[in-house]
């Protein structure tokens, strides 16, 4: 196993092929490597797959006649497709070819003999099938197409050969299998490398060929008349064009002209924005300086503002603390001043009560005193009265004679 795929098939001791499934005893020594002729040992195990494998001591072992024990081995996967496809078209005795090289048609040619050749290299070929009595040979190319030299001898003897071409095989796993086989032969292209013209085979390839170029002939005979017709059609299709291109290279000219004239104006165009880039460059500097001089006074000013701020800020918290020391003795104050109020009513209720008192006093004195001037007054009038009695009584003494007794009776009563 020079690849890892699991060796199938091997030389007996007369260089045939041999199947791993048509040897029954481990023990046969007969059995050699196709890539080296190596001996082999037959691993017919119960659980894996069967298969071939080179015996590890060479010094000690038998090689098949024309190899010898030095040889580097060349067997791999793709050695085991050659010999299983070969296997197939032997079984099959079958295959699915084209018949013609021009429009081919595909055909299962039947074989009546199908003979494998031993050796995988050299001239000679894989498969040597015939069609009653007729030989086709059969090269099946997994790894190498025949070159040139090989196809040159063909065709110069005359020979039916085709080559089955499998390089499409891609390793799936340990073996190969005969799935895999049929699956790549259904799709392989098949290639005729030399057909002979003398034979029955040949003889219908190359009828097939000659009716096919028959047709050919006649298609291309009607198809150069519409043609032609086609050709003198467009051929007055084009002098139309010409003459519609001749004038539009007309119009190019003056579209050209008026371009150079309108690139004229371009350039001008350009030359002033160049201008006024320039001047806005420079008006674009002037701003950017004159805007950092701003910045830098606004910074400044911002900064004096922040101070003078912060020194406000300082003068208000004193402010505040001020004002709830003032609150604070505002309230003092106030219930200082309710008790005060509370005394005050409190003491005028109690003057008010005083007043009334010597206003009730001073009354009472009031009236005594004025008692006692009535009292000195009515003394006065009373004494004033008895003077005034003893006037009048003197008067009626000394007028006793000329008043009559009744009227000096009767103011005696009036003054008593
Ligand atoms: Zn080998």
């Amino acid at each position: 196993m020079s690849d890892g795929m699991m060796m199938t098939r091997a030389y007996n001791a007369l260089e045939n092929v041999i199947s791993i499934d048509d040897i029954h005893s481990s023990n046969r020594d007969d059995c050699f490597c196709i890539g080296c002729g190596g001996q082999l040992t037959a691993n017919k195990g119960k659980i894996k797959a069967h298969y071939f494998a080179h015996r590890p001591n060479k010094s000690n072992l038998k090689t098949l006649a024309g190899y010898d024990s030095t040889m580097v081995c060349n067997w791999s996967s793709e050695s085991e497709v050659h010999i299983m496809a070969k296997e197939y078209i032997a079984n099959t005795m079958e295959l699915l070819l084209p018949i013609g090289t021009i429009n081919p048609i595909h055909k299962i040619i039947e074989f009546s003999s199908v003979k494998l050749e031993k050796r995988l290299n050299g001239r000679v070929p894989d498969i040597i099938a015939s069609i009653n009595g007729e030989r086709i040979l059969i090269e099946i190319a997994v790894m190498h197409k025949c070159d040139n030299d090989k196809i040159k001898e063909l065709r110069a003897n005359n020979l039916n050969c085709i080559e089955i071409d499998l390089k499409n095989y891609k390793r799936t796993g340990d073996i190969v299998s005969h799935e895999q086989i049929k699956a790549l032969m259904s799709k392989a292209n098949a290639k005729w490398l030399s057909v002979s013209a003398s034979n029955q085979f040949g003889g219908s390839f190359h009828t097939h060929d000659k009716e096919q170029f028959k047709k050919l002939n006649s298609e291309y005979k009607n198809n150069k008349h519409f043609m032609t017709v086609d050709i003198t059609a467009r051929g007055r299709g084009l002098e139309s064009i010409k003459s519609d291109i001749e004038s539009s290279e007309l119009k190019l000219i003056s579209i050209n002209e008026n371009i150079a004239i309108k690139g004229g104006e371009l350039d001008e165009i350009k030359s002033k924005i160049a201008d006024i880039n320039i001047c806005n460059l420079i008006s674009r500097e002037s701003s950017v300086l004159r805007n950092e001089k701003l910045n830098n006074e606004e910074r400044n000013r911002l900064l004096s503002v922040r101070t003078d701020l912060e020194i406000r800020e300082v003068a208000i918290s004193e402010v505040e603390d001020d004002l709830a020391c003032r609150t604070k003795k505002l309230i003092s104050l106030e219930s200082q001043q309710a008790e005060l109020a509370i005394k005050i009513a409190s003491e005028e209720e109690a003057i008010r009560k005083r007043r009334k008192k010597i206003h009730d006093e001073v009354n009472l004195e009031a009236r005594v005193i004025a008692k006692r001037k009535y009292d000195k007054e009515l003394e006065r009038t009373d004494s004033a009265l008895n003077t005034t009695r003893l006037k009048i009584k003197k008067i009626l003494n000394k007028t006793k004679s000329i008043l009559p007794t009744e009227t000096r009776l009767e103011i005696l009563e009036m003054i008593n």
